[in-house]
């Protein structure tokens, strides 16, 4: 799947993510979104954000040419560690409490 410059609608070479025509970075929606829900999800131990942070990071990534870009991959672990902490704070709540 060819992606195109929103700027100046430059056709992008794979997992390029700066447009070689305007020098703009290119965005990355989903990416974006998987790195924010994240985020969020680590200070309010939210599972439901971890997993659309996954799903976003893997939407980012088949749209990249099944290639993770380094923001989706922050996203990706972002996700991963939303899930882990829920987790470890419900078997912690369950020995403890
Ligand atoms: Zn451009």
């Amino acid at each position: 799947m060819s992606k195109y410059c929103s700027y100046c609608g430059n056709e992008l070479a794979k997992g390029e993510s700066i447009c070689q025509k305007c020098g703009r970075k290119v965005e990355d929606t989903n990416a974006t979104i998987s790195v924010v829900s994240g985020i969020i999800g680590i200070f309010f131990s939210g599972i439901v954000l971890g997993i659309v942070a996954i799903v976003e990071a893997n939407i980012s990534r088949s749209k990249n040419d099944k290639h993770f870009s380094s923001t989706a991959k922050r996203g990706l672990v972002l996700g991963v560690i939303d899930i882990v902490g829920v987790i470890i704070a419900i078997i912690i709540r369950h020995y403890v409490g």
